[in-house]
């Protein structure tokens, strides 16, 4: 199995809704996000690629235009958790190429939130 990643950026606002009082995420507040697509295959393409780097602009763009300097809120359908951002970017990614296998998004180096089916 081949595996290839290549990671993406933006940033944005949020409110995580529903949260208890207190709760500092209930807050107006942004991340600048990091977003890694991962991608496989068991055999190569007639480059030896899994995928160009270069065709993934296409997810590039979908996150420009769609996510980067938003608020999320108004934006994203359900929560704005990274757990969701994962889910909605892989469901995107995943339209385009078959060899996506995991979204993983990030709020801070610390943290990542993954989506795979
Ligand atoms: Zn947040």
């Amino acid at each position: 199995m081949f595996t290839i990643a290549k990671q993406f950026h933006f940033s944005a606002s949020h409110i995580l809704e529903g949260l208890p009082e207190g709760h500092k995420c209930g807050r107006l507040h942004g991340h600048n996000y990091v977003v890694e697509l991962v991608l496989a295959a068991q055999e190569l393409d007639r480059h030896g690629f899994v995928v160009d780097y270069g065709d993934l602009d296409a997810f590039k763009r979908i996150i420009d235009e769609e996510f980067d300097h938003r608020h999320l809120n108004d934006v994203m359908e359900g929560p704005t958790t990274a757990e969701n951002i994962a889910c909605q970017l892989y469901l995107r990614a995943k339209a385009l190429w078959p060899q996506v296998v995991t979204v993983r998004v990030s709020e801070s180096p610390r943290t990542w939130a993954e989506y795979r089916p």
